[in-house]
């Protein structure tokens, strides 16, 4: 059993460990149980805050408890609503935004992330990422629309000018059946064109 390389979800905590600081504000685009949210309310401290989104009533009252009982709900925002409408709720400068895609283990399979949305909450995120901002992406290719969604991310991100972003692709070169990877962005300029 690996103990430092085996989990994609882990590899993207390493990176956002290096980045957020205490009393920052960060995204958890995709709080399903919540656990990649009391991970970010750690980190923010007392003074920051974290934003989370997801579409499903059941992750955001899973989600709800566990801060509770982690006593870090008041650092949270919790939002019922798709991470594509991201604008309208986050009007800071952010320095973090974690994505883990894919569907909610032991819930409805059907509700799972699509990479229109996921494409659109990602454009929206970097403009709201602070210069040197960082976001993270867990994909699970591994599910019809999972490998979908990684052709059409992929895509989309391998076109964006290095001038603006680096985007870096984490992956497990042999595993089999499809394992998640990671991709992480650095936001690099203050006017990212896509
Ligand atoms: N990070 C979570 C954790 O630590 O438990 C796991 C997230 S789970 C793999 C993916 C989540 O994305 C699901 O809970 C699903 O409801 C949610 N989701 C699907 N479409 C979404 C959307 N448009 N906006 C926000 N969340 C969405």
């Amino acid at each position: 059993q690996a103990i430092y390389l085996n989990k994609a979800t882990q590899l993207a905590k390493d990176i956002i460990k290096k980045v957020v600081k205490s009393g920052d504000v960060v995204v958890d685009a995709t709080i399903g149980n919540g656990n990649d949210t009391v991970f970010l309310c750690n980190l923010v401290g007392d003074s920051g805050k974290v934003y989370g989104f997801d579409i499903q009533k059941k992750a955001v009252m899973t989600t709800i408890k566990k801060l509770e009982m982690e006593n870090v709900i008041d650092r949270a925002v919790i939002i019922e609503d798709g991470h594509e409408n991201i604008d309208k709720y986050v009007k800071e400068e952010v320095s973090a935004i974690m994505f883990n895609l894919g569907y909610l283990p032991k819930a409805d399979h059907n509700i799972t992330t699509k990479y229109n949305t996921t494409i659109e909450a990602i454009k929206k995120g970097i403009k709201v990422l602070k210069l040197n901002g960082v976001m993270t992406i867990v994909v699970y290719p591994g599910h019809k629309e999972g490998f979908e969604e990684k052709i059409k991310l992929l895509e989309f991100l391998e076109k964006i000018d290095q001038k603006y972003i680096n985007v870096l692709k984490l992956e497990f070169i042999n595993q089999i059946n499809n394992p998640p990877f990671v991709l992480a962005l650095e936001k690099k300029s203050k006017d990212v064109v896509f």
